[in-house]
């Protein structure tokens, strides 16, 4: 077993907590900073400061954003009538990948899940449905993940959303049950969109 300066074995250590990095990753991305010139290493903490400093929750749909409203939702030039639900806000890269999609988004934050104690109460729907009220949307796509949260989650938005008026949709099942839709590839999530089904 190798020994490790403490400071070095700390980075090592931090790093193999991220997603996807085991032991040699960490090792190799430790030494290649270790190596690299201290501006470097500057820019690395600064980015990892900001994205806790500079970063909110978007006003509009609850995505990640950098001002009261994202990217997207300020964007004219997308469909302001189609809105895509999501449970987190790392699921947009999956249908944004598709390059097929020209709505807006709604991430919910979460799914519902009784097992662990999360009922639609917890979940950021209330904005939705304010959404749904101000009468701009046509169409609602339910992209929660197919997992059992997911499709409980899908069932009850339908129920709820259907009654004010937009067209509520469900994304098909290329989608491996079980599964989030990060791990879908585009032809994948595009065929999905493609062919949501009535709820
Ligand atoms: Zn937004």
């Amino acid at each position: 077993m190798a020994e490790f300066a403490e400071p070095l074995l700390r980075l090592i250590t931090e790093f193999k907590r991220l997603p996807g990095i085991g032991q040699k990753s960490a090792q190799r991305i430790a030494f290649h900073l270790l190596r690299a010139p201290r501006e470097d290493a500057e820019r690395l903490a600064q980015a990892l400061f900001d994205i806790k400093d500079k970063l909110t929750i978007c006003t509009e749909c609850n995505n990640i954003s950098d001002g009261e409203i994202c990217v997207y939702c300020r964007d004219p030039h997308r469909d302001h009538g189609l809105l895509c639900v999501i449970e987190e806000p790392h699921n947009i890269l999956a249908v944004e990948t598709t390059n097929t999609f020209r709505g807006l988004y709604h991430v919910l934050h979460g799914a519902i899940s009784p097992l662990r104690g999360i009922g639609p109460e917890q979940l950021k729907i209330k904005g939705l449905v304010d959404r749904i009220h101000r009468g701009e949307i046509q169409e609602i796509i339910l992209a929660t993940n197919p997992t059992v949260e997911g499709e409980a989650t899908a069932v009850y938005l339908a129920r709820l959303l259907k009654p004010l008026g937009p067209r509520v949709t469900r994304i098909a099942m290329g989608i491996p049950v079980g599964s989030d839709l990060e791990f879908a590839d585009e032809v994948t999530m595009s065929r999905s969109l493609e062919n949501r089904r009535e709820m």
